[in-house]
């Protein structure tokens, strides 16, 4: 059986373009506005010659009685109790946000093994943000970039390192 992996993390970090790119098609709905993607997502991808059941999460559709965090959180709750691994993306041009602590201490919580990323690391703009990633306590951050694939060969390696 492929590896079940969910992608999860904040709002607009790039959950959504990591997972169509794994997966290889347009299936999730990637904008520019956050809160886009409706629903929890799972499809076949790879990486590398890793075969993979990728989840991607969202959550932000606006129910009346449920505030978007507490959506966002329960959607990432129940990804990762069907997951065998959690990719934590955050934004490494923005770095490291009181919403990112939240998910890393929901993660931490579960006891799933966690790959933890950051994303939008092109050029040199993540650099910042690779480096304040370390404050979370989740390991050696993977410096990615989902919209040009550069960093695809160390998160290969870095999944490898916590199975
Ligand atoms: P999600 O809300 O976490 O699913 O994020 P999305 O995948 O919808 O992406 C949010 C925004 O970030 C979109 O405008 C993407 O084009 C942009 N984005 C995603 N990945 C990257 C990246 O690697 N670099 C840059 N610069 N932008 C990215
Ligand atoms: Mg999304």
């Amino acid at each position: 059986m492929p590896l079940k992996l969910a992608i999860v993390g904040r709002p607009n970090v790039g959950k959504s373009t990591l997972f169509n790119r794994l997966v290889g098609k347009k299936i999730a709905l990637v904008d520019d506005q956050p809160g886009v993607t409706r629903d929890r997502k799972q499809a076949e991808g790879n990486l590398a010659s890793m075969p993979l059941i990728l989840i991607d999460t969202a959550g932000y559709e606006t129910a009346y009685d449920d505030s978007l965090e507490s959506r966002m959180r329960q959607q990432t709750e129940a990804a990762i109790a069907e997951a065998e691994l959690a990719l934590f993306l955050i934004d490494a041009r923005v770095g490291v946000t009181p919403e990112d602590e939240n998910f890393a201490a929901l993660l931490r919580k579960s006891g799933i093994p966690i790959v933890l990323a950051a994303n939008k690391a092109e050029g040199r703009q993540g650099d910042t943000g690779l480096m304040e990633a370390w404050n979370l306590g989740l390991g050696d951050p993977v410096g990615l970039s989902a919209e040009h694939g550069e960093g695809m060969a160390d998160l290969f390696e870095a999944i490898r390192r916590v199975l």
